[in-house]
């Protein structure tokens, strides 16, 4: 989990800082060059357009993930995103492979939202609540020691593209499931596999308990009370609002979009998705898209050349900071270091969590 000591943004020495872009991505480019085959670049496709650029590969967090083993000659994963990705991707990676975070401070405002000893509190008083009935499952979005405690209960992890096989898969093993972190993602899917909100409850993690009316026999489906500061953003307004200006425009959100903002869009969908969604638009098609607004800039101009109009759902939407946090000064610097021989930022998992995250990673990609 994101260490809050590094939360403020990490010092590098104020040469970085103070630098010229052009400078610094000479830098980068030629640290990049010397290291060769050594080194590979990974950014997610929410990083800045200056640091998709010197990406070798671009993708979500699993996608990344995965990819990390097909670098058999790296010895050395510099991972542009946020913690809880350097972590999958350290867990994913061969042995003696290590996988640097440029700045230490980028975590996930979403995946802090459930530490282990709130899991630990909960999930005892759902065990006395419901007995052994209940199977945890976890959003990638959260720490390794989420992804263990899953991992050793039986559980799995999920991402926002496979996450109606997961959860179909869950409910066919158990009478109830506990989604982690992101209570958005867990109700659209629930919700789009057949269960009645009425049958869902959110775990207040503040009182430790579950916010349901009635009777608590009949919940399916608890979601933990977590969210995407991002995502959290889209409001059905923002929807009506762009379709009163563009009569013909269509509408695609990421499920860690509120359920009310799903249900008036024309189709929602991981990041992966939503880009397909965008290219496959014909000319003179009109889309307003609901997720990070670096992805949604840079398929603005990709897709303007084909003749295609694409609106950010919001644009006054903040974006994630902490993502945004990864930039040149701080990618310049780290690989300056690694050059020297100084290893800086490495991501470290002990063993114990390290062998239970990866459990639930392993039963999530065995899924056919
Ligand atoms: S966009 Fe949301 S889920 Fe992704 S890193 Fe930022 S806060 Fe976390």
């Amino acid at each position: 989990m994101l260490d809050l000591k590094a939360f403020e943004k990490q010092m590098i020495p104020l040469a970085y800082e103070e630098a010229a872009e052009n400078e610094l991505k000479e830098i980068i480019r030629r640290n990049k060059q010397e290291l060769g085959e050594k080194l590979v670049l990974l950014a997610h496709h929410y990083q800045k357009d200056e640091i998709v650029k010197f990406a070798d590969e671009v993708g979500d967090s699993l996608e990344l993930a995965k990819k990390v083993s097909d670098y058999k000659k790296a010895e050395t994963i510099v991972f542009c995103g946020v913690h809880f990705m350097a972590e999958t991707a350290d867990i994913l990676s061969r042995e003696r492979q290590r996988v640097l975070l440029p700045d230490t401070a980028a975590g996930c405002s979403m995946a802090d939202m459930v530490s282990t000893e709130q899991l630990k509190v909960a999930w005892n008083k759902l065990m006395l609540q419901f007995g052994d009935d209940v199977l945890p499952v976890t959003y990638i979005n959260s720490s390794a020691e989420v992804k263990a405690f899953v991992g050793f209960h039986g559980g799995v992890t999920v991402t926002s593209g496979n996450a109606e096989k997961v959860v179909s898969w869950v409910l066919e093993q158990k009478k109830r499931i506990l989604f982690l972190p992101d209570q958005h993602l867990g109700r659209n899917t629930a919700f789009h596999l057949g269960v009645p909100l009425e049958q869902m409850a959110v775990w207040n993690s503040v009182n430790e308990e579950i916010d349901f009316e009635g009777d608590k026999s009949q919940v399916r489906v608890i979601l933990w009370d977590g969210y995407c500061s991002v995502h959290q953003q889209f409001t059905p307004l923002q929807v009506d609002r762009m379709r009163k200006l563009f009569p013909q425009l269509q509408v695609f959100v990421h499920p860690e979009c509120r359920k009310e903002v799903v249900d008036l869009a024309d189709g929602f969908g991981s990041t992966a998705k939503l880009i397909r969604l965008a290219r496959e638009a014909g000319s003179g098609a009109r889309l307003a898209i609901g997720t990070d607004n670096n992805l949604v800039g840079r398929l603005q101009k990709e897709m303007a050349a084909k003749g295609v109009h694409i609106h950010f759902l919001n644009p006054m939407a903040c974006a994630c900071v902490t993502m945004n946090r990864i930039d040149l000064p701080h990618l310049a610097w780290i690989l300056d270091e690694l050059i020297e021989g100084r290893v800086q930022n490495q991501i470290t998992i002990n063993e114990e969590t390290m062998k239970w995250a990866k459990v639930a990673l392993d039963r999530m990609l065995e899924m056919k």
